[in-house]
């Protein structure tokens, strides 16, 4: 039988300097050492996805956001451990002090999305799906 999860991905963005986050994980993680990409998490038994997100920006980014969030999109990835469900979600940033988990992640960057889509780093295969997939013109207000 096949796993089957529920989950989120999202980042942040910065309305203000219309940019997006991106974060490396560290070396040691098991998936994708190193490299840059938005941050998922599964759901919890119960738990909906909005909950599950800002959960997540507690946990990974480690404040409380006050901003809202929205979802721009969903997909079904394939791994070999598993199949995941996953609704893509953007936070939009009120300039609150980012700490990130260190035993995940090492590093961010805010990003333009013209300078995220030639990035050269290392990007996670998901966050390349969602840079390619996201409908960013319905975010044009946000991110210029
Ligand atoms: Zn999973």
């Amino acid at each position: 039988m096949q796993f089957f999860h529920q989950a989120i991905h999202f980042t942040l963005i910065d309305p203000t300097a219309k940019k997006i986050l991106i974060v490396q994980r560290t070396s040691d993680e098991e998936l994708e050492f190193g490299k840059w990409g938005f941050i998922g998490k599964h759901l919890l038994a119960g738990e909906d996805y909005p909950s599950g997100v800002f959960r997540a920006v507690e946990q990974e980014l480690g404040f409380f956001s006050k901003g809202g969030c929205g979802e721009y999109a969903h997909h079904i990835f394939s791994h070999e451990c598993c199949r995941e469900f996953v609704r893509f979600f953007i936070v939009y940033w009120e300039g609150d002090p980012i700490n990130l988990n260190s035993e995940k992640f090492v590093d961010y960057q805010w990003l333009t999305l013209d300078d995220l889509k030639t990035s050269k780093k290392h990007l996670l295969e998901t966050t390349k799906y969602w840079i390619e997939n996201v409908n960013w013109d319905s975010l044009k207000g946000w991110i210029g």
